[in-house]
């Protein structure tokens, strides 16, 4: 049987426990798990890729199957180029789902052999995401909780820097 390679999408603008827990328990269920970051031009983040990349290589250092990646583009021509047609995806709350629900019918237009699976939150990093932890970084609460500890001290370096611009 041929390896069942998923890959997990976002934008990972730092990755939190959350992402953690979703990656974690999904590579328990793949062979193999492609964490895959999306640099969409238009937006703005706060971190590069390379640091996106760096946290996330720092943060799954211990999965042996999982691997950081980056695309741009649409998901669905990445999967293929990567012979995958699984994607992960994580729900937190009912406000995920509509939004979920487009993603997940327009990847399935466009490519009918992509199927992708959700995965509840764990509920006690049910109200992490990205922005909520970038908006209470910077006050001296203690990060760790909510992000790998790579993150928390890149957070604060990169506060550092944004407050001496
Ligand atoms: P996007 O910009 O695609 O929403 P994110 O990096 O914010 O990218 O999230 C990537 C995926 O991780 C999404 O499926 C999102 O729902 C999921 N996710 C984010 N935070 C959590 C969390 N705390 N628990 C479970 N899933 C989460």
């Amino acid at each position: 049987m041929s390896k069942k390679v998923a890959i997990i999408p976002g934008s990972f603008d730092p990755i939190t426990n959350g992402h953690l827990d979703i990656i974690e328990r999904s590579s328990k269920i793949f062979d193999e798990i492609i964490v895959a970051i999306l640099v969409n031009p238009d937006k703005k983040y706060l971190f590069t890729l390379e640091e996106r990349v760096e946290m996330i290589e720092k943060s799954i250092s211990t999965l042996s199957n999982v691997k950081v990646d980056s695309f741009c583009g649409l998901l669905v021509n990445y999967a293929k180029k990567v012979n995958s047609n699984i994607i992960v995806r994580g729900l937190r709350a009912v406000s995920d789902f509509e939004y979920e629900m487009q993603l997940t019918s327009m990847n399935k237009s466009l490519d009918s052999n992509i199927e992708t699976f959700y995965m509840m939150t764990n509920t006690k990093y049910s109200f992490i995401s990205s922005s909520v932890v970038k908006g209470v970084s910077g006050f001296g609460a203690d990060l760790t909780k909510f992000v790998p500890k790579i993150v928390s001290e890149k957070l604060e370096e990169k506060l550092k820097e944004e407050q001496n611009e």
